[in-house]
């Protein structure tokens, strides 16, 4: 959940001439690419050879969200089985992250689910997993629906879950029985009081709570997704007592030093690697969790990095 001034962030990048600022100048496309790959399928396959060669695993994530047409919904399905089967062919450790209202969530639903089992076979083929992203609250219950029903079907799925939201722990009764990988993220949405705790000390306990939880249940794959060492510090002390798998996963081009920290002393990571022509959406929310990098931004154009 982003903080007052993360909201405000959000807010102001929400206007169409700041819009045009980042995507129109040199500055606001460097500080895109210090999170986001490139914009091709190419790119995207180089940055996770290089991640795979440093010991960390990847999720590929093509950007985008909230399709209005049903024909973009199946070009972004196309685009993931094309990321699939380059994935296949490279014998990559990656894996994909998808977001439902990119396969046409809120406009038919029934296309998602259809599109996301296409993906999870073609996944299986591939001998890899697609993880489900968690959006705004309004798509919680529909997200939770499709995947726990494919879940079944295919078994290799995941689904992230967010600590902020105050319904997380009855989504987790239900969720840890259905096996597949569980990212457990704070949140990157802004959302109600009612629905989603607002002070950083209740999302982290929460966060806490939920990561002890999955930690010590059998048959799931914890993947502890966060920057904060605090929270990871907690997963490590847990981590000797668990017999299965977990994986600690971070975003591309956020603390970069702490990622090769955990490498190096042999925690399994995997990076979240986004790439694609729409990156606007998702690199707000990273200015929205850390307002300095807007700073960073705002110095280097006025410096006269337009372009
Ligand atoms: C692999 C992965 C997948 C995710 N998937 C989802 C999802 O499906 N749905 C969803 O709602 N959210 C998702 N998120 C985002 C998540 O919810 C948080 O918004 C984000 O991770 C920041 O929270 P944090 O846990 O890192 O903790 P914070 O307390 O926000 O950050 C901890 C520290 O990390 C550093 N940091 C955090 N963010 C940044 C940044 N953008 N730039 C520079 N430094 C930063 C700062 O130093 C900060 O002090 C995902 C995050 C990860 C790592």
């Amino acid at each position: 959940m982003p903080s007052l001034l993360g909201r405000g962030v959000l807010a102001l990048t929400e206007r169409a001439p700041v819009r045009r600022l980042f995507t129109e100048s040199r500055p606001g496309r460097a500080l895109a690419r210090r999170f986001v790959a490139g914009e091709t399928l190419d790119e995207a396959m180089a940055v996770a050879e290089g991640l795979n060669a440093r010991g960390a695993r990847v999720s590929l994530d093509h950007l985008g969200e909230h399709v209005t047409d049903r024909s973009l919904a199946l070009v972004a399905r196309d685009d993931y089985l094309a990321c699939l089967d380059r994935v296949g062919t490279a014998g990559l450790r990656a894996n994909i992250s998808v977001k439902l209202t990119q396969l046409g969530l809120g406009l038919d639903d029934d296309l998602a689910a259809e599109s996301l089992a296409t993906l999870a076979r073609r996944a299986g083929e591939a001998g890899t997993s697609v993880s489900v992203d968690m959006e705004e609250s309004r798509h919680t219950e529909a997200t939770i629906e499709i995947y726990a029903a494919l879940q079944a079907e295919f078994g290799n799925l995941g689904l992230a879950i967010q600590s902020y939201l105050r319904r997380t722990p009855t989504d987790l009764d239900r969720l840890t029985g259905l096996g597949g990988h569980l990212r457990l993220c704070k949140g990157a949405y802004q959302e109600p009081p009612d629905l989603a705790f607002t002070r950083k000390a209740d999302v982290d306990a929460a966060y806490d709570r939920a990561a002890q939880l999955l930690m010590g249940v059998e048959g799931v794959m914890p993947a502890i997704a966060t920057h904060d060492t605090d929270r990871i510090d907690l997963v490590k002390r847990l981590a000797p007592h668990r017999t299965a798998y977990y994986e600690f996963q971070m975003l591309y081009g956020v603390r970069p030093t702490l990622q090769d920290e955990l490498l190096g002393s042999g925690y399994p990571l995997r990076i979240y690697v986004p790439y694609g022509s729409a990156w606007y959406p998702y690199l707000t929310r990273r200015l929205a969790e850390r307002p300095a990098n807007v700073a960073f931004f705002l110095r280097a154009a006025l410096d006269g990095g337009r372009s």
